[in-house]
């Protein structure tokens, strides 16, 4: 039986490994489907601390890995397809076989909502991004015009932010209000280079033959006429989704599927914790998500310390 396993590789498994392994805990670590989390999928971060040049996000992932591993931290390449909290010890069905865990820490991150449009999947890291926090600081972008996808806090947040680095930002919207905190919402439009494009939606991003953003097509909702506007990056900020599904019914979570974290970073259930973007719809950095996995993995090694005292 293991003494803790975490489920999820990203910035929040991986520090709550580091954590619970020099611990003396040796954690399991599986890994998902997407090993290293969605750090993996940007190119250069330049807002983890430590790193002045910045950091490949794939590069930083396979450092907190080999980190872990060094102090005992054990990986399995495994996806958790079931997990039984309802019984002591509790129990995990990992790619069809069985494991039991006296404490679980869930890192199991979030993904970001996708558009669903022709171009979007094969321009992501040419042009179209997730993450203007993580990526509008790239050269391609320095001086160009932008398309910002969507009407919430995060649209806004995406849009001021990069006023720094485009020429103009298009805040393509698919109604004519913002869903955004009032604030935000005014912050964004009243900004010179900040230019709302209302009712209207993406249909496709441009160019997949030229393997680059060139542009998007629009059409508007309400007069049904499609447009082109040339861009040189896509900037979709449409909501997370939590990688939360297996764990439905077993821990509390809000109504969008994120756990709710009590006393500190334990669940509902006594001896499962959670860190990161599957219990944080805030914050979401890899800077907060290492900060949380620190926190669960001394939530569970006090748990496992007061239980066999
Ligand atoms: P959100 O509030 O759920 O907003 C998502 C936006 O994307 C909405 O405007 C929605 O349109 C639009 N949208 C959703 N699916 C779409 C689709 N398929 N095509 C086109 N548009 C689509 O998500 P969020 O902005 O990520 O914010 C999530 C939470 O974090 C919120 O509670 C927010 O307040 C918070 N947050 C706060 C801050 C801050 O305070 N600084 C920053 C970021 C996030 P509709 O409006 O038509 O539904």
């Amino acid at each position: 039986m293991e003494k803790v396993v975490i489920i999820g590789s990203g910035c929040a498994g991986w520090t709550a490994a580091l954590y619970t392994a020099r611990a003396n805990l040796q954690p399991l670590v599986l890994t998902g489907r997407q090993p290293g989390g969605l750090l993996t999928t940007t190119s250069i971060v330049e807002n983890y601390p430590g790193f002045p040049d910045g950091v490949d996000g794939f590069e930083l992932m396979s450092r907190m890995q080999k980190q872990a591993e060094r102090f005992g931290a054990k990986t399995s390449f495994g996806t958790v397809e079931k997990a039984d909290f309802s019984r002591q010890p509790f129990a995990l069905t990992v790619d069809g076989e069985k494991i039991e865990a006296e404490t679980v820490i869930i890192a199991t991150g979030a993904s970001h909502k996708h558009l669903g449009v022709p171009g979007e999947s094969l321009l992501e890291t040419k042009g179209v991004t997730y993450c203007a926090t993580c990526d509008g600081a790239l050269p391609v972008f320095r001086n160009q015009p932008l398309v910002v996808v969507g009407g919430g806090d995060s649209a806004c947040e995406e849009a001021l932010y990069l006023t720094r680095f485009g020429s103009a930002i298009h805040l393509v919207h698919r109604r004519a209000a913002l869903r955004a905190s009032q604030i935000m919402a005014a912050r964004a439009l009243s900004h010179p280079k900040i230019k709302p494009v209302w009712d209207s939606v993406v249909t496709e991003i441009l160019d997949a033959k030229r393997d680059k953003v060139a542009g998007v097509k629009l059409k508007n909702l309400k007069t049904g006429g499609e447009s082109i506007l040339d861009c040189a990056g896509v900037f979709i900020a449409i909501g997370h989704t939590p990688n939360t599904e297996i764990f439905r019914d077993q821990v509390e979570m809000d109504a969008n599927g994120f756990i709710l974290p009590k006393r500190g970073a334990m669940t509902s259930v006594p001896g499962v914790f959670v860190a990161g973007d599957c219990a944080d719809h805030i914050y979401r950095q890899a800077v907060t998500a290492a900060g949380a996995g620190c926190a669960a993995a001394m939530d569970a090694e006090r748990f496992l310390a007061a239980r066999n005292q």
